[in-house]
């Protein structure tokens, strides 16, 4: 085994410019030319995980096996490397604080003066290396969240500093920065990228690469001036322009040898050369254009006048693995249940090829939620429905199957006459002492599947294992009932306690888990569920 090497990246200019799709491309042609590579990310905030911040304003919740919940770029970094992550790889200034302050509690520090540096940047370089370490990985790829220049995620940088001082041969900064080109301008323009390198000089580090994120390809011109003012070499600067899909970016990277680039900086040798899986993805992706027309119905898709795609990032990327694979692309109808509750089903779900209800919390929106579901029972459309999908599933069928009249959860209504799902004893004590943090059921739980059904021909396998998120659970007084009536308990936790998978009877695809099946489907191996259900959705409009 090699000594591990550190790439640190950090952002420059502005946010949201695909600084977490650099990385994981990034990461992904280090892994192409033969290395072990681990992908961290650093959270500004103080929050200790992702769990407790509003879908509005965080995006999605990723959660891993282990149960952490993360931020979505760890769901992209799995996405890309094909390999699952956990606590080790998600970093957030609330745990670094944390820790340090427990370890201070306990007198860890000895009676000494603890201070931000050094002892915030040692427990951050301590969690870098542990990473790696944990992970066997021969390089660890550090996306440092934020802007080069904010007070915030001052700490990281400074950590990355120290490691690259201490050990310079095998630490790299890769600073990635946007180039605007204003439309009153019509001209690609370098100097807020200067800048931002200015910010890094003005905090000792030099970055060794620059990736030149924008609009078009950067010019010559651009290039060597950047060069001149960054104090960098030309070559060292790396085109990154907006192109058809992000799975071209590594290919794009890739053209302009940026791995070996790299690896000869941190005196390592391009080992393999193997993206050919990659650029046939890449291929499919551009290639394909017979559109599936899949409702998505749920609430918070909108704040303001923006659609919130991002809170179902993993779910949206989970329905085009399953496409690409069966030769479509998907064309999204995000409907909001709201709307439903005013005008109807049919209005939004007629013509659908199938429909998804993803996750979700509270009540605002549930009555249309089931409404939907009502339609696509009546009308053989497909149907998937994720965690609280398959709860809203099992109360339609409940009310409108087994005559159970406002049957509901008691998450919706605690004083429901039949609580078809319910909370579990060691939740509510959790929720009455506002103990909120880290406290669902979380992570990956083993499910038994039960032969003969859709859930067991999909996987094909007689255990599974899910990542969940979720306080409620089916009730098993109701089991019984609804069996009768034509519900299908195709997977249990394996003492067969908990009930993990619903499907219907006579239906051409109804099928509600109460995982989160969105969190291990990979590009390059659909998740079997998402992969049927597609299928079933093609069929239903040929
Ligand atoms: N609100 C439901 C629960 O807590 C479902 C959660 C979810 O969909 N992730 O059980």
């Amino acid at each position: 085994m090699i000594k591990t090497k550190f790439v640190f990246v950090s952002g420059g200019v502005m946010s949201s410019v695909g600084k977490g799709i650099a990385v994981a491309s990034l990461s992904k042609l280090l892994q192409s030319k033969g290395y072990t590579v681990c992908t961290v990310k650093c959270e500004n905030y103080l929050n200790v995980d992702a769990g407790t911040i509003r879908p509005t304003e965080h995006g999605e919740v990723f959660v891993c096996d282990d149960g952490i919940e993360t931020d979505q770029d760890i769901g992209t970094y799995e996405r890309f490397l094909d390999r699952s992550l956990s606590r080790d790889n998600f970093i957030t200034m609330g745990q670094i604080y944390q820790t340090v302050i427990e370890r201070e509690r306990s007198f860890g520090y000895e009676g000494e003066d603890v201070e931000a540096i050094p002892h915030l940047c040692d427990e951050i370089i301590g969690r870098i290396k542990q990473a790696g370490r944990k992970m066997k990985a021969d390089i660890v790829v550090i996306e440092l969240g934020g802007t080069a220049g904010e007070y915030q995620n001052i700490f990281y940088y400074e950590s990355s500093r120290i490691m690259k001082l201490r050990d310079k041969d095998s630490v790299l900064h890769v600073h990635v920065a946007y180039l605007p080109t204003p439309p009153s301008v019509g001209e690609m323009k370098s100097k807020p990228v200067q800048t931002s390198v200015h910010i890094l000089n003005s905090i000792g580090i030099q970055p060794d690469f620059l990736v030149a994120r924008a609009q078009h390809e950067v010019d010559k011109k651009r290039r060597e001036r950047l060069a001149m003012f960054c104090n960098m070499d030309a070559d060292d600067i790396i085109s990154n322009p907006d192109l058809h899909s992000i799975y071209d970016v590594a290919i794009k990277l890739d053209e302009q040898d940026f791995a070996e680039k790299i690896l000869k900086k941190i005196h390592l040798k391009t080992k393999s050369k193997d993206l050919t899986d990659w650029r046939k993805l890449a291929n499919v992706v551009k290639s394909v254009e017979k559109e599936l027309p899949i409702a998505v119905v749920g609430k918070y898709f909108s704040t303001g006048d923006y659609v919130l795609g991002d809170v179902y990032v993993s779910v949206l990327e989970s329905l085009k693995h399953a496409c690409w694979l069966n030769g479509v692309k998907p064309k999204l109808y995000w409907i909001d249940s709201e709307k439903i509750e005013a005008d109807g089903a049919e209005k939004y779900l007629k013509g659908m090829a199938g429909m998804v209800v993803p996750g979700g919390f509270g009540s605002r929106g549930i009555e249309g939620i089931i409404q939907a579901v009502t339609y696509v029972r009546e009308n053989n459309i497909p149907y998937f429905g994720l965690c609280y999908g398959m709860q809203l599933a099992t109360i339609e069928v409940a009310r409108n199957l087994a005559g159970l009249k406002n049957a509901n959860s008691t998450e919706i209504n605690p004083k429901t006459k039949y609580p078809v799902i319910h909370i579990m004893p060691d939740q509510e004590k959790k929720l009455l002492s506002r103990d909120y943090g880290a406290t669902m059921r979380l992570g990956a739980w083993d499910c038994s599947l039960v032969k003969g059904t859709k859930a067991h021909e999909a996987y094909g396998e007689n255990k599974i294992s899910e990542r969940h998120r979720h306080r409620y659970e089916f009730n098993n007084d109701y089991k019984t009932k609804l069996e009768k009536v034509g519900l299908v308990v195709s997977g249990t936790s394996p003492d067969g306690h908990l009930v993990e998978i619903v499907e219907l009877k006579n239906h051409p695809w109804f099928v509600g888990v109460q995982f989160h099946p969105e969190f291990k489907s990979r590009p390059l191996r659909p998740h079997p569920l998402f992969r049927e259900f597609i299928k079933a959705a093609i069929f239903n409009l040929s």
